[in-house]
């Protein structure tokens, strides 16, 4: 079997808090193949942001990856910031933000700050290092890239600066691109435009994908597969047809309003009464129950695991039996 370019084994992961260590990724298993593009869906606080941190390298000092493993082309990825993840980080990883500004430094231009990570990984001089910049901004589509080479960041728009910042996560032609809520600061037809750009850059260079969101027009739009995390877990994964057209999980189910049909998408999740449980009190037995209209006292009781179905659809309920079928 063709080896994973990703592979994120029982990931958990711990967090010091005033009130005692809390996990908002607790057991979370995910892999992607080259050129693959996979979204993480959920709401608020389901740890999906919190997992691709670690992917990156980039937990802050009060985390600790408690247990699992991560490999990246058969490699184990180090488990907390070092000088190996600035290697890999921009080489192989690159990752892409919601606010581009607040990612950019306001006291670099464009031009700066696309060609130090040239320099610094390609190892070219300032000559070359600019022209290739000039070259990555003109394949993100801007305009006039000679020009905004040399502007700062705030005399730029919104999704300009977002242009810019995918130009500088490509500027090592990385294997892997995670996008964090990349396009939810930016209005609907620049939006459209830049999630062509990056499935353009997926296709032409089978860059894979790993985009992170809560806006279901973007999962349509860009994914092959599908991971819905509840409460730290994975709740649910399938191809993007597979959740659409036959979402097992209730979760999965209210997040598409039961109704799941692709030309039938609304632009952001639809509310689930009730919220998102606080990692320092999570429910026992399934994450979901207090929010859920199947619960009985089994789920209230113990934890159901995730169980691949037929042709890779998983799904951790009590209502799905081995074979996926819905309990009577
Ligand atoms: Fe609902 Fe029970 Fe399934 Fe959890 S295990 S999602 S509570 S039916």
């Amino acid at each position: 079997m063709m080896e994973k370019l990703l592979q994120v084994d029982n990931l958990k992961i711990e967090f010091k808090t005033e009130n005692g260590v809390v996990s908002p990724v607790d057991n979370v298993s995910l892999g992607l193949h080259r050129g693959e593009k996979l979204a993480i869906v959920g709401e608020s606080g389901c740890g999906k942001s919190v997992t691709s941190l670690a992917i990156m390298g980039l937990l802050g000092k009060t985390a600790t990856v408690a247990n699992g493993r991560m490999l990246f082309e058969g490699r184990e990825l180090p488990k907390g910031g070092s000088r190996e993840w600035e290697d890999i980080r921009g080489r192989d990883i690159a990752m892409i933000f919601q606010e581009p500004l607040t990612s950019l430094n306001p006291v670099f231009t464009v031009g700066e700050q696309i060609s130090e990570p040239i320099r610094t990984h390609q190892r070219v001089g300032r000559a070359e290092a600019r022209k290739r910049s000039i070259d990555l901004l003109k394949r993100v589509g801007i305009n006039r890239a000679e020009r905004v080479y040399d502007e700062y960041p705030h005399a730029l728009s919104g999704g300009m600066r977002q242009r810019v910042m995918i130009a500088i996560a490509l500027s090592c032609n990385p294997k892997l691109l995670i996008a964090d809520e990349p396009t939810t600061a930016l209005d609907v037809s620049i939006q459209a435009q830049i999630l062509e750009l990056m499935r353009g850059i997926s296709s032409d260079y089978d860059t894979a994908i790993i985009i992170i969101t809560h806006d279901l027009g973007v999962v349509a739009e860009m994914a092959d597969r599908v991971v819905v995390m509840y409460a730290g877990q994975v709740v649910e994964v399938g191809d993007v047809f597979a959740i659409f057209e036959n979402p097992r999980h209730p979760y999965t189910r209210g997040l598409l309003n039961c109704t799941p049909r692709i030309h039938e998408l609304r632009d952001e999740l639809e509310v689930i009464e009730g919220s998102v449980p606080s990692p320092l009190k999570m429910p026992k037995g399934c994450r979901f129950h207090p929010r859920c209209a199947f619960a009985d006292e089994r789920c209230i009781s113990q934890q159901p695991e995730l169980i691949e179905h037929a042709g890779q659809h998983a799904v951790r309920c009590w209502l799905f039996d081995e074979h996926g079928k819905e309990s009577q």
